[in-house]
């Protein structure tokens, strides 16, 4: 191994070994390092996204929906299928077939690449030096022209409810759950505590979500927060807004969680597993040698600016461990621009594009600005909704919950964002944000061949409704 590298990478998750691939594409000489084990204690590429997070966690929603659709849904199609049982070992061991194959296929995808996979932990030293420490203790200096840093994120504890990796359990334990609990709670209604809530409400369990915040998914255009909130609740989901926990106590195979609910009074639920999903933090832990260089902004991450230059000459971060939102593809693209950029390209992503989904059923999906930040902006715009229920394609497979709703600039018509609660929503949004890539008008979208029947007729008649022109809904506004 010789130890001078043009990159090396430190974390490979998908910031780190998008970037890492794209570097040794370029020609550079690219060495990525990754400290995680499996429990085995073999390194594993592929960081939390393939290990813990976005492949485990679809992995177990798309398992628990087919097991919930056979119980429920399949009969109205005429299929009768008599008893359904789930075997959630099974389940479980499915998806950690999954991950294995696609963490196995990053170890791949290095090796055809030209990357040296180095498994142990890497530090950042003074000067673009890296102190390499393997999985037996053996310490290596690396030098390298550049370094780009993908360290990535790990949740966030609260010590009113210490995960103790039993009773209660992070995201990380709740894709590891052996049998369905009878009761369970989840410390926050966000992306994750929905995800995995879901999960085990479809197979049985009766699902609390204790949520801190007055508004349902905050962040979220609220008019579609509020169609989801409503097909949550019929699903099961018991979604409490306002309630800020206030502590735990576990009793042998129970946790008994307090809570000041929305009306200030203390209130109390007992569960047998309490799974805290409150957040994630940046992830820096013996990273940074004290004189690195590096500087952490007043929330422990990363400091970088738009291209994801830290303040130390020649050292990059991306991914979960710098600002922005804390997702898989956001922290690639960051890892392409950072290789770009090393070898000599002007590449700039695109943080106004950036799309955003949660997988329940059905799925939330979003891009470029909600209604609420147009408002508070003060720009004017124009709104397009299609409902599912006016869709052909969707009644035919009895998916007729949610809407899609568009909006676009008052003067323009250019596409302002695209807000999607419905069937297939993650891969309807993505339609639209190719279009606002390429700067679409609303208009570009409704003059757009569609076709039928498909659920992207929902994405065509709301980029109509946008001017009055929708044919199988009446429009609010009436235009020629
Ligand atoms: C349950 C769950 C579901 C999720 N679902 C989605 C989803 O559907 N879509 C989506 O976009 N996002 C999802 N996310 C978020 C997504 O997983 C993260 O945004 C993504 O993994 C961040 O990528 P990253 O490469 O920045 O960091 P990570 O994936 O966290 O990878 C960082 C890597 O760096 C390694 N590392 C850290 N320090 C060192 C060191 N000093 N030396 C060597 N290696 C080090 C770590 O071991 C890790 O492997 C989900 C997250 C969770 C928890």
């Amino acid at each position: 191994m010789s130890d001078n590298y043009d990159v090396i990478v430190i974390g490979a998750g998908p910031a780190g070994y998008v970037a890492a691939i794209r570097a040794a594409q370029l020609g550079l000489k690219t060495a990525c390092i990754e400290k995680w084990q499996n429990a085995e204690g073999k390194g594993v590429n592929g960081g939390t996204c393939l290990n813990v997070g976005c492949i485990p966690s679809k992995a177990l929603l798309d398992s628990s929906y087919k097991y919930h659709e056979t119980k429920t849904d399949l009969a109205s199609h005429g299929i009768n299928t008599g008893d359904v049982a789930l075997d959630v070992d099974a389940m479980i061991n499915r998806k950690g077939k999954i991950v294995k194959q696609l963490t196995d296929g990053i170890a791949g995808l290095f090796k055809s690449n030209g990357v040296t996979s180095l498994f142990g932990s890497g530090k950042l030293l003074a000067g673009r030096q890296v102190e390499y420490t393997d999985h037996n203790g053996k310490t290596t200096v690396l030098a390298a022209g550049n370094v780009i840093i993908a360290t990535g994120s790990q949740p966030i504890d609260i010590p009113v409810a210490p995960v103790n990796g039993d009773t209660i359990i992070d995201s990380t334990g709740a894709l590891e759950i052996t049998a369905a609990p009878k009761r369970l709670g989840v410390i926050g209604a966000g992306v994750i505590g929905l995800e995995l809530g879901s999960v085990w409400n479809r197979v049985g369990s009766k699902v609390v979500l204790l949520e801190a915040m007055d508004d349902f998914l905050a962040m979220m255009d609220q008019q579609i927060a509020k169609e989801a909130k409503k097909i949550y609740t019929k699903q099961g989901l018991d979604i409490r807004l306002s309630c800020r926990v206030t502590g735990s106590e576990v009793k042998g195979n129970e946790v008994i969680v307090t809570y000041q609910d929305s009306n200030g009074n203390e209130a109390q639920e007992t569960f047998d597993k309490l799974i805290v999903c409150v957040g994630r933090r940046p992830y820096t832990e013996g990273l940074l040698a004290a004189d690195s260089g590096v500087n952490l902004d007043e929330r422990g991450f990363i400091f970088v600016n738009d291209q994801c230059a830290t303040n130390a000459p020649g050292v990059w971060a991306v991914g979960d461990v710098v600002r922005g939102p804390m997702l898989a593809h956001k922290g690639s693209e960051e890892g392409v621009m950072v290789a770009e950029r090393i070898a000599g390209q002007k590449t700039q992503m695109n943080y106004d594009i950036i799309p955003n989904v949660i997988y329940t059923h059905p799925e939330i999906a979003s891009v470029g600005k909600t209604e609420e930040q147009l408002k508070q902006a003060g720009e004017s715009y124009n709104v397009g909704i299609f409902p599912f229920i006016a869709s052909g394609r969707a009644m035919a497979a009895n998916e007729t919950d949610g809407m899609v709703k568009m909006i676009a600039d008052a003067t323009t018509d250019r596409i302002l964002g695209c807000h999607i609660v419905g069937p297939s929503a993650a891969d309807l949004v993505q339609q639209v944000a190719i279009a606002m890539e390429f700067g679409s008008s609303a208009e570009d979208i409704g003059m757009t061949v569609f076709g039928h029947p498909t659920l992207s007729e929902a994405v065509h008649e709301a980029a109509l409704a946008v001017n009055g022109h929708a044919i199988h809904i009446p429009n609010r506004k009436k235009r020629k």
